[in-house]
């Protein structure tokens, strides 16, 4: 499992390389985001959560059928918006209540 950031839609506000637990992501001479060890991450999904500009994307290990399929998620104040792509390009959307979520 890993994740692949988009250099293109990054904007360079380092969220990612600071809320790795792994310290996984670092930035290039282009002060662009990028993982250094991809085969490190256990996909806990905090950078995806923490990017603003929806430039990660964690791919979904074929074990659990991901063939491609990939999520990516948007923060909007007190809620969590999920998507996941499938492989056939088909997309589906969860919406998350943080404060319903974190009340258990
Ligand atoms: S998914 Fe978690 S472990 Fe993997 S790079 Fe992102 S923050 Fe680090
Ligand atoms: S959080 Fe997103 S926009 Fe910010 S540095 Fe990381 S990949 Fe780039």
């Amino acid at each position: 499992m890993s994740i692949r950031i988009d250099k293109n839609k990054c904007i360079s506000c380092g969220k990612c390389c600071n809320v790795c637990p792994g310290n996984l992501i670092d930035k290039d001479d282009e002060n662009k985001a990028f993982i250094k060890y991809s085969q490190e991450c256990w996909g806990c999904t905090a950078c995806l959560k923490e990017c603003p500009a929806q430039a990660i994307k964690y791919y979904l290990a074929a074990d659990i059928g991901g063939k491609g399929g990939y999520l990516y998620s948007k923060n909007h104040g007190d809620y969590m918006d999920w998507y996941v792509v499938s492989s056939d390009n088909r997309k589906y959307h969860i919406k998350i209540n943080k404060k319903d979520s974190n009340a258990y």
